[in-house]
């Protein structure tokens, strides 16, 4: 049987379980783990601010300051994804028939960065090893990833390394530190992309920390304008009132969960291994790749002819219906890693002890053959 992944039709469906779970429960009982849980922590007197040009004027300003501290360079740009930063930056600096390169720890880069190369008519190539790396005369841009998807960190040097080949070459770079300007610095103390020498950095300003769902963008003052128009012409901004909470969750933020939960992860991991588990750690928790869900199942004794992001979406579903856990799967936009990722450092990891957590995790395996067992796998991925 060949069932191929509705993505739109799967993720109307994870909202419609947070929204009954919501309804019936309240939304203290739903616990976020994907470490993305956002936030709109603004006050009364901000909201007061947020007229057409009042709100800019104001936060504009102030994300400036918050932005360049939390990122260097000498402007921001808040955007509202960091996809558009991403795509925003290709149309302004890529050319039809030149090359864009990408060194990440792992492969795959985030997919927008290869839609947009292929947007532009630019060719698209992604390595994860130095030797192979290279940049020629018709490379126009040379993209790092600081944190992948799946939280796999780049090593400082190969990052140094990758900058200095770009800067021989004469070729800007441009980090998607959407995850990595937290993590490889919370974690491994590394610095800001831009003291790294890149040109450009963005983030994701909901991943590991208390933001809204946006981008912010840091580079040289010229080079941000050039690409902030772009921006407003396609209408990709971050509008006032997402400014105003990323402020607020910039001023906030701190390293400490991040770093706490690096160190009680492996303890984490160790009860998950003793229960036959075999997940992989993350910096702040820890993950089930899909053909590892797919994998342990038929370990288990479940044949299914489903490819694994089907049943990997299963999966997340199950977790989400059956124990309130949010993971990306159920809920992620087309495209998303279908990567099963619990991130310790998220807020809501203390509605759960580890063990509750690893009781979940095991028998929504048993729920998942289950399904896969009685046929149901349609009416769980796509009935509402
Ligand atoms: C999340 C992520 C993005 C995209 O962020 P959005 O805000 O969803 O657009 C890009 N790159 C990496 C590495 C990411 O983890």
């Amino acid at each position: 049987m060949t069932l191929i992944l509705d993505e739109i039709r799967k993720r109307e469906k994870g909202l419609s379980i947070i929204n009954k779970i919501i309804k019936s429960k309240g939304i203290d009982s739903l616990i976020d783990l994907t470490g993305l849980a956002g936030g709109f922590d603004v006050s009364q007197e901000d909201i007061s601010l947020l007229e057409t040009y009042a709100g800019p004027a104001v936060f504009d300003e102030r994300i400036q300051t918050a932005g360049i501290n939390h990122l260097g360079g000498s402007k921001v740009l808040a955007l509202n994804r960091t996809t558009s930063g991403i795509a925003a930056a290709i149309i302004t600096l890529v050319k039809e028939n030149t090359a864009i390169v990408h060194y990440l720890p792992k492969k795959p880069g985030h997919p927008s960065i290869a839609r947009t190369a292929k947007l532009v008519g630019a060719d698209y190539v992604e390595y994860s090893s130095l030797d192979e790396f290279k940049v020629d005369e018709n490379t126009s841009l040379v993209f790092i990833t600081g944190t992948t998807m799946d939280h796999e960190v780049i090593d400082v040097d190969e990052f140094k390394k990758v900058i200095q080949i770009a800067k021989d070459n004469d070729v800007l770079v441009f980090v998607d530190d959407a995850s990595g300007a937290r993590v490889r610095r919370a974690v491994y103390n590394q610095p800001t992309a831009i003291d790294l020498g890149a040109d450009l950095s963005v983030t994701s300003t909901d991943k590991l920390m208390e933001g809204p769902r946006g981008g912010l963008m840091a580079g040289s003052e010229e080079l941000i304008n050039r690409i902030k128009l772009t921006v407003n012409e396609y209408g990709w901004e971050a509008q006032a009132p997402l400014v105003a909470a990323m402020v607020k969750a910039l001023e906030k933020y701190s390293p400490d969960d991040i770093r706490e939960a690096f160190i009680q992860k492996d303890e984490l991991y160790e009860k998950l291994v003793n229960k036959g588990l075999n997940p992989l750690k993350t910096p702040t928790g820890f993950m089930f790749k899909e053909d590892e869900i797919k994998r342990q199942l038929e370990s288990m004794g479940a044949v299914s002819g489903y490819s694994s992001d089907i049943i990997a979406t299963i999966y997340s579903m199950l977790l989400l219906e059956n124990y309130n856990i949010i993971t990306i799967p159920a809920v992620g936009m087309p495209g998303a890693s279908k990567t099963i990722r619990l991130d310790w450092s998220a807020k809501d990891s203390s509605k759960l002890t580890m063990d509750e957590l690893v009781c979940a995790i095991v028998n929504t395996f048993d729920d998942c053959k289950n399904v896969i067992e009685s046929n149901q796998v349609e009416s769980v991925l796509y009935e509402l």
